[in-house]
């Protein structure tokens, strides 16, 4: 149950997220089968592909992807490998903002903020101020932003409720979110944008550690 896409334009894209889910993996972000990344499809915005379920991420190969509804998150065609268990999590991001990437991770400096901020029952705050990083947010404001930290349901679905309804609510914030315990997720126009916001927020969570500075952390 491999993807074989029948167009030119679903090939590329399979190819993209699978060139780029490897040097994800490569620099420590997506250990063991962790993460995921989906792109919607050029030439039908209400699909996209995702990566499958389970699979080595430095392994992985264009065929290894699954094409998906964009609001729903269900698997569009028959016969396919299983979606991601987070690809709710995408739909919500796709529903609400009209991205056209969506990268989750467990890069390091990012899940330990996640971990450090983020409450078990409530959506966390987390001001971000100062650091030139922010300009690649493409924020309206790059002088501060609030990056919310979403608490780690165990069902995936309660967190792409939170999510929806969030981002609903502060259509304003940031192009990213964290998990608490768990990882951080990031979109954009391209995958490229939101793999530059990914490294622009998983260093700025690098430099608070560092910097050992104490969160500024407020409940949604
Ligand atoms: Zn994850």
């Amino acid at each position: 149950m491999t993807y074989a896409p029948s167009t030119a334009v679903g090939k590329q894209t399979a190819q993209q997220l699978a060139d780029l889910t490897r040097t994800l993996y490569e620099r420590g972000w997506m250990p063991g089968t962790s993460g995921n990344l989906s792109m919607r499809l050029p030439d039908d915005p209400d699909r996209a592909l995702i990566t499958a379920s389970g699979r080595d991420k430095g392994e992985l190969t264009a065929r290894d992807v699954v094409e998906v509804d964009t609001h729903t998150g269900e698997a569009a065609l028959t016969g396919q490998a299983r979606p991601s268990a987070e690809t709710s999590i995408h739909a919500a991001v796709y529903r609400v903002t009209g991205a056209r990437a969506v990268i989750h991770v467990h890069s390091p400096y990012a899940t330990v903020i996640a971990h450090r901020v983020g409450a078990h029952h409530a959506v966390a705050m987390l001001r971000l101020e100062r650091f030139e990083l922010l300009k690649g947010l493409g924020l309206e404001n790059p002088a501060a932003t609030h990056l919310p930290v979403f608490p780690n349901w165990p069902q995936v679905d309660r967190i792409a409720e939170d999510v929806a309804a969030h981002l609903t609510a502060y259509a304003e914030g940031p192009p990213g979110l964290l998990l608490a315990d768990h990882g951080i997720t990031t979109w954009g126009d391209s995958l490229n944008q939101a793999r530059n916001r990914l490294e622009c927020l998983e260093s700025i969570c690098q430099l608070l550690v560092l910097s050992q500075s104490e969160p500024h952390v407020s409940r949604a």
